[in-house]
């Protein structure tokens, strides 16, 4: 499963069907290193795309804007996408 500073301490049940558990989770986060825009590119689309497939995905969204979240990709948008979501009032 990704990881998350928030998560540590908000285990969440729909997060045991997240399609992005286990060694596929490297894909939703950049390296340490630094990345190239096309290898960041060809990361976030390997995310994306198993986001597409994932059975919690509007949840997994939803946590994210809810706790804020800054970094990484959560609910197939990445940090940018998520910043330009209409907010509700
Ligand atoms: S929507 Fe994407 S980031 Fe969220 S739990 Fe599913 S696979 Fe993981």
């Amino acid at each position: 499963m990704k990881r998350s500073t928030s998560r540590a301490a908000d285990q969440l049940d729909w997060q045991r069907d997240a399609a992005c558990r286990g060694e596929r989770a490297a894909a939703f986060y950049p390296p340490l290193k630094p990345e190239a825009k096309a290898e960041r590119l060809a990361r976030e689309r390997i995310a994306k795309a198993i986001c597409h497939a994932c059975p919690v995905r509007v949840e997994c969204l939803e946590h994210a804007v809810v706790h804020d979240e800054r970094y990484g990709i959560w609910g197939g948008l990445t940090d940018v996408e998520r910043r330009h979501l209409p907010r509700s009032a």
